[in-house]
Formats: C-alpha cells, sequence, structure tokens
C-alpha cells in the first residue's frame, strides 16, 4: 500500500495538457535599471545591480534555458526595452515568452496614472518584439481595481501575480467572473529567489534543497510549478554559482516523469480553451 503519510491534504490535480502530471512554468523577472531608476536612484555603483541583469544574467540565463530546450516567460519593464531593444529581441528570437512587468517597476499606488502606465509599456515591449504581450505580473505585487479591467481592454489574458491558490482559476473583473482572462497564481514563496536571497541570505544549494522538495511535493499533488527568478547580482540569481542551481534544478525536472515545461502564455490558452474547468 502506498504511503500517504507524508501527503498532507490531497490535491486534486486539474487536467493539464497532453495529460502531463505537472507543468512547470520557468518565469524569469528581468528587473534590469528599471529597478533603480523607479526608485529614482542612479543606476551605478551600488545600484547597478539591473545593469548586471542585462551584461551577464541575461545571457547566461539565455543559454541555460536554451541548453535544456526549456521555453520560459520573460517578465520585462518598459524602460529596460527602450533602453536594451536588442536584448529584447534576442529573448523573443530565442522562443520565449515577453510579458510586461510595469515600466519602471512602480511597485507603489498609481492612482490615476496606473492606466497610462500600463498602455505605455505595452506599447513600449509590442513595438520592440513585434509581438503585443499577453501577459503580467505586477512588480512588487501592487494591484489596484483598474488593474485588470485596463489589461483586459488592451488584450491580456493571464495575471501572474496572485499568490491565493494551488492552481489558476479564472479572474473576476469589475465584479464578474471572466472567461477571457485567468490567474496563475505565483503563489510559492520559497520557488521565488527573492525571499531567499535578500532576506535568508540563503546559499545556492540550499535553495536548490527547497525547490527539488517543492518540485516532488507538487508533482505528487495539484501539478502546477511555478518558478521565479531574476537574472540581477545582488537578490537575484544571476551570477554563476546560483545560475547554476537553476541549470541543476532544470536538469532534475527534466527527469521526473510526466512533466511538461510550458510557457505562462500557452498555459493560459490552455485554461481559457475549457474555461468551465477553472471556475471557482
Ligand atoms: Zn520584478
Amino acid at each position: 500500500m502506498e504511503d500517504s503519510s507524508s501527503r498532507g491534504p490531497a490535491a486534486t490535480k486539474p487536467d493539464w495538457p497532453g495529460g502531463a502530471a505537472c507543468v512547470v512554468c520557468v518565469t524569469v523577472h528581468m528587473d534590469g535599471p528599471a529597478v533603480e531608476v523607479g526608485r529614482r536612484q542612479v543606476p551605478l555603483g551600488i545600484h547597478s545591480r539591473g545593469r548586471y541583469s542585462i551584461r551577464r544574467g541575461i545571457p547566461r540565463h539565455l543559454e541555460i534555458l536554451a541548453r535544456h530546450n526549456v521555453p520560459a516567460t520573460f517578465f520585462m519593464c518598459g524602460y529596460d526595452a527602450e533602453i536594451v531593444p536588442g536584448l529584447m529581441r534576442e529573448v523573443h528570437t530565442a522562443g520565449h515568452e515577453i510579458a510586461a512587468h510595469g515600466y519602471v517597476h512602480e511597485g507603489w499606488d498609481l492612482g490615476a496614472e496606473e492606466p497610462e502606465l500600463l498602455e505605455r509599456t505595452h506599447r513600449i515591449l509590442s513595438d520592440c518584439v513585434g509581438e503585443a504581450p499577453v501577459g503580467w505580473c505586477s512588480p512588487s505585487g501592487r494591484k489596484s481595481a483598474l488593474t485588470l479591467p485596463v489589461l483586459r481592454q488592451l488584450g491580456y489574458v493571464y495575471d501572474a501575480s496572485e499568490k491565493d491558490d494551488d492552481v489558476p482559476y479564472l479572474a473576476t473583473i469589475d465584479g464578474a467572473v471572466s472567461e477571457e482572462m485567468v490567474i496563475l497564481p505565483n503563489n510559492t514563496v520559497s520557488l521565488d529567489d527573492v525571499p531567499a536571497y535578500r532576506e535568508g541570505q540563503a546559499l545556492a544549494e540550499e535553495v536548490l534543497e527547497n525547490w527539488i522538495q517543492e518540485l516532488h511535493a507538487i508533482h505528487r499533488g495539484a501539478g502546477y510549478l511555478h518558478l521565479t527568478y531574476h537574472p540581477r547580482s545582488g537578490f537575484g540569481s544571476g551570477g554563476p554559482a546560483r545560475a547554476s542551481i537553476v541549470d541543476r534544478f532544470l536538469c532534475q525536472a527534466a527527469a521526473v516523469p510526466g512533466l511538461r515545461f510550458m510557457t505562462l502564455r500557452d498555459l493560459a490558452a490552455h485554461c481559457l480553451a475549457d474555461p468551465g474547468a477553472w471556475r471557482r
């Protein structure tokens, strides 16, 4: 008989694409100099960690993702696309999804300015890579009552900002459940490098161990793994040791039976093809 003592409450496994047992969505938050510029810092010296993302982190992670043949979702700020449009196009040409992440990573209350900022970033990213983004993740997790209605008007089909479920679910927009937009939760604090490296000062090996534990628990359970990392220096995974554990994680994940890597855009399309299955 199978031992279920370590499983916790039974999780219902949704219908994943191709009958997969587990989907893994790798999301890369570029967080280039836009972060420092948004904080009104000059992106030099101690404030140059976003520039590491441009110079070293993204090229390093593009090589790792290519070697594992993993398509990822890159959340990009409009400001970063303005200063390094060629790098954005390189990410897009490599087959990754470009999604929106604010203009200067604005993680503060935007008030009436919010629609214009969402539209500006949308226009910049669209013009830069020749394809409109359909996904958004809030910088720092901030949202307002305006956010989803404006994104939906711009054609977005998913939001990856919520932390409140194990699996995707239909978004509520202006008080009504929408069959045109899905929430793809970014739910697992230990599957984000920032808390570990900034607040916990963890070793890369410890972070890998945590990610592998999450992988196996999620694979046994609902089967939705949303990994978030940042190719910056400082709090991110841009440098060699931390990038190498992303590499090792992808290697171990690829060996798990029934696992499927996919972009958030492709997962959103899967959910919205049968919206009734994702209604709460
Ligand atoms: Zn960010």
